[in-house]
């Protein structure tokens, strides 16, 4: 197929060398059809990578073996990896019931819990680039063009630069939207031993869930792996002291059954969706682009997103359509991150089986916000109208069988699922 794009897409960069940046190089060198392409890989081995993301969607099941071109076993396998079916989630909303999130078709769809780190290791086996160790100092668009000034070099010119260089160091009003009707914003990282017993002749065939489990302070999240169990502990630390989670982490590893575990990271993080994700030669993918906390295990299904549909536009469009793509493009990507931000929010509006200052901060302050947030007006785009309708169609007493396929980020059954064990 003749790909109109890739006339003006001769040269990329890819900055920053985490899961993101790791798919995005691998991508383009995947779909390239040119096989001259120039592709520098930017990264500073300085600055570590974040290191978690283990949960992920059933779509990165597909995509990874057509990026590294191995079949299904070896991948799970080289992932350290287990069959994520859904999220199971133990004492959230009103009903004070357990209940599970799965992934649709149920028991047939299913994503995988992988070893954030192995991940971008198998990418890199798969990617085509020369490498660049050095600290990015700015990325400037130019005519046609971005412009990359690394430490100590002479700045470089592209034709699309993605910029995976994680977290913004702090959030402006003109460049983010602050999403933080999401109630928490640090997670507390403690590794364990491993629950599940690694096959010898193939990879783990038994359906596993995240769980989620609801505690006075937040969350925390339980990531079997083949290697070890990934533990978080997720909450606010403008609501409850370290010391309060660590105790709480304690008493509920203590009644697991788990004795010993080793204590990994404090990690603070920003809820927000940044206004400008792509503007035709800059391109932001990853934690740079937008981020919200792990309940739904997001940020990797969204730099799936956000690459495929900037390499499409890039390599199936013809220049000319740039000026004019570019912020249609950028619109679908905001309201698209801004829609995962609603659901993972709405998580919390029936509160859970906790009458803590948590989760009372959580139901009657954070979440009321989310009105304000993504209104249209403050935002430019109709997230909110769509995740409005959502609830809407929930209500009704038949659903029309033309809104089945309905989504809003995610499919209409993931929303009657969390409504139905939420009770809202
Ligand atoms: C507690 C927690 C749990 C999570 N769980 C999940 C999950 O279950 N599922 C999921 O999908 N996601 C999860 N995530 C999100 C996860 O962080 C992302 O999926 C993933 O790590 C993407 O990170 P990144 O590649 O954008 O950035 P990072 O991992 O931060 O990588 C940034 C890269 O940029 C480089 N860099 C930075 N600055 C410069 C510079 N100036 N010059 C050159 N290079 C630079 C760094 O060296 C690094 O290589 C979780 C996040 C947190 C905090």
């Amino acid at each position: 197929m003749i790909q109109p794009g890739s006339k003006s897409l001769r040269k990329i960069a890819v900055v920053g060398r985490g899961t993101a940046g790791s798919l995005a190089a691998a991508s383009v060198t995947r779909l390239h059809p040119d096989s001259d392409h120039e592709l520098h890989h930017i990264y500073d081995s300085r600055i570590p990578v974040i290191g978690v993301g283990e949960g992920s969607w059933p779509s990165l099941v597909q995509e990874l073996q057509k990026l590294t071109d191995l079949p299904h076993e070896t991948v799970q396998r080289r992932l350290n990896g287990t069959r994520k079916y859904g999220v199971a989630f133990e004492g959230w909303g009103r009903r004070n019931r357990d209940f599970t999130h799965y992934f649709t078709p149920q028991q047939v769809s299913y994503a995988y819990h992988l070893s954030a780190d192995v991940m971008a290791d198998l990418l890199h086996e798969s990617t085509r680039a020369r490498h660049i160790d050095a600290k990015v100092l700015d990325i400037a668009r130019v005519e046609g063009g971005a412009l990359v000034e690394c430490e100590g070099r002479a700045p470089e010119r592209y034709d699309l630069v993605f910029d995976a260089r994680g977290f913004p160091r702090e959030l402006h009003p003109d460049r983010h939207i602050d999403i933080s009707f999401i109630p928490t914003n640090t997670a507390v990282i403690r590794r364990c031993p491993a629950i599940i017993e690694e096959e010898n002749d193939g990879p783990v065939l038994q359906h596993t869930y995240t769980r989620a489990v609801a505690r006075p302070h937040g969350w925390i999240f339980v990531i079997p792996l083949t290697v070890h169990t990934s533990y978080g502990y997720i909450f606010n630390r403008d609501v409850s002291s370290l010391a309060e989670i660590e105790s709480d982490f304690d008493a509920f590893l203590e009644a697991d059954g788990v004795s010993e575990f080793e204590q990994r990271a404090v990690i603070p993080f920003p809820n927000f969706v940044s206004r400008r994700i792509f503007d035709g030669a800059v391109a932001r993918i990853g934690n740079a682009a937008a981020f919200m906390e792990p309940l739904e295990a997001t940020a990797i299904v969204s730099a799936q997103l956000q690459i495929g549909m900037i390499l499409h536009i890039r390599l199936n469009r013809s220049a000319e359509h740039l000026e004019r793509d570019a912020p249609v493009v950028n619109r679908f990507l905001i309201n698209n991150m801004l829609s995962y931000g609603l659901f993972v929010g709405w998580h919390y509006s029936c509160g859970s089986r906790y009458d803590s200052g948590f989760w009372r901060y959580a139901r009657e302050q954070a979440w009321p916000e989310h009105r304000r947030a993504a209104a249209p007006e403050a935002v430019g785009c109709a997230a909110l109208r769509k995740f409005d309708e959502m609830i809407e169609l929930l209500n009704r007493t038949v659903i029309d069988k033309a809104d089945w396929n309905r989504m809003c980020a995610v499919p209409l059954t993931s929303y009657a699922q969390m409504s139905q064990g939420l009770g809202c």
